[in-house]
């Protein structure tokens, strides 16, 4: 990711992880919009985390306005491709972690069935499926704290194979790394690995308590140091404040991911966050252009949570800044069909293409 060193901080501000202020006006959310415009388009620099934190403020009225320039900024900095990936999810359930969101935990009572790891025929039937819709990335996922020894030969193997049999992109999800497993996957061919930070480090321990927030940015940082594309995603609306995602931000340029997915919390029946509200549609709007405005030249994806969060406003994120989606199914939920998604881009002539080198 391109950067410009930023004099300011993104740590919380104390006392600020609850804190809320009230909406500007709208003159004044006119021009602190334009100012933004001014620093990304013309200066071509990043927001400090004050005028991301004034943009978060923003009253309602003003959204469509911050999603039309976040729009603008991804077409400046990304050009105008949207890349499509498929994710397999090929050993759910079962997981020692107890991460609050998820029901592939084992510390909660939830519906998910733990099962073993797909057989190969599995995942390159699914491989294919993906690559038929035109998607340039396939993401094998695994409901693990991290690889064993076992999980790691299976990955050298199916790798290799889906990307020589299939022709696409291979990226995996599988936990924390050790250095030599990053090194052992980066030599394997895996092409980007996903390492979600989730959630503000201040909040983390809200929603993890088995691991920590510092392991996790171990890894992500073990992935680039290893020569793997990091897609580090973000999960909104497990209750952290502005400020938290703000900070998030922050942690995300820090780690510098080639690709960030936005997943909203979808509550899982058994998990801690079972009750929580859902992000309102327009706050769902207004938080992908912020992230755009933030990390203005990632791969910003659509992912979990985004058709029961954005409802009938699905094309609208696509005009908020996002340039990649996730179609098919998601891990533990029904995403909608993936022609849908091919439509609604074709409708938006917004052409698919990959965003990073292709294999
Ligand atoms: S999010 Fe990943 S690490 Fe956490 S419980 Fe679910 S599968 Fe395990």
């Amino acid at each position: 990711m391109s950067t410009t060193a930023q004099p300011v901080s993104f740590s919380p501000r104390p006392g600020a992880a609850r804190a809320s202020r009230p909406a500007l006006d709208a003159a004044e959310a006119r021009r602190i919009i334009r100012a933004a415009e001014v620093a990304l388009l013309d200066e071509r620099r990043q927001l400090t985390a004050e005028e991301l934190d004034a943009l978060a403020h923003v009253p309602d009225g003003s959204v469509p306005s911050l999603a039309a320039l976040a729009h603008e900024v991804r077409l400046a900095w990304c050009g105008p491709e949207v890349e499509v990936e498929g994710i397999l999810s090929a050993k759910t359930g079962g997981c020692p972690e107890d991460c609050h969101f998820c029901s592939q935990s084992s510390a909660f009572d939830t519906q998910v069935l733990a099962t073993p790891f797909l057989d190969t025929d599995e995942v390159l039937r699914a491989a294919r499926e993906t690559a038929d819709l035109g998607a340039s990335e396939f993401c094998i996922v695994l409901a693990v704290r991290g690889p064993d020894e076992r999980t790691m030969t299976r990955l050298l193997e199916l790798v290799p194979m889906v990307r020589d049999q299939v022709g696409i992109n291979v990226a995996v999800s599988a936990g924390i790394l050790t250095d030599e497993q990053a090194r052992r996957l980066a030599e394997g061919g895996v092409h980007r690995y996903n390492h979600n930070l989730e959630t503000a480090r201040s909040y983390f321990p809200q929603i993890v308590t088995t691991h920590t927030w510092e392991e996790r940015h171990d890894t992500c940082r073990l992935i680039a140091e290893n020569g793997m594309e990091l897609c580090c995603g973000v999960l909104l609306g497990m209750g952290e404040s502005d400020a938290q995602r703000i900070e998030l931000i922050g942690q995300l340029r820090d780690v510098a991911p080639a690709e960030v997915p936005v997943n909203f919390l979808n509550p899982r029946p058994g998990t801690p966050l079972a009750d929580r509200m859902m992000v309102k549609p327009l706050e769902a709007l207004r938080w992908i252009a912020l992230f755009r405005l933030g990390l203005p030249s990632v791969i910003l994806r659509f992912a979990g949570g985004r058709e029961v969060t954005l409802r009938e406003l699905q094309a609208l994120g696509m005009t908020s800044g996002i340039n990649a989606l996730i179609v098919g199914n998601y891990l533990t939920t029904l995403g909608r069909s993936p022609e849908d998604d091919l439509q609604m881009l074709d409708d938006l002539r917004m052409p698919i293409g990959a965003l990073s080198k292709v294999i």
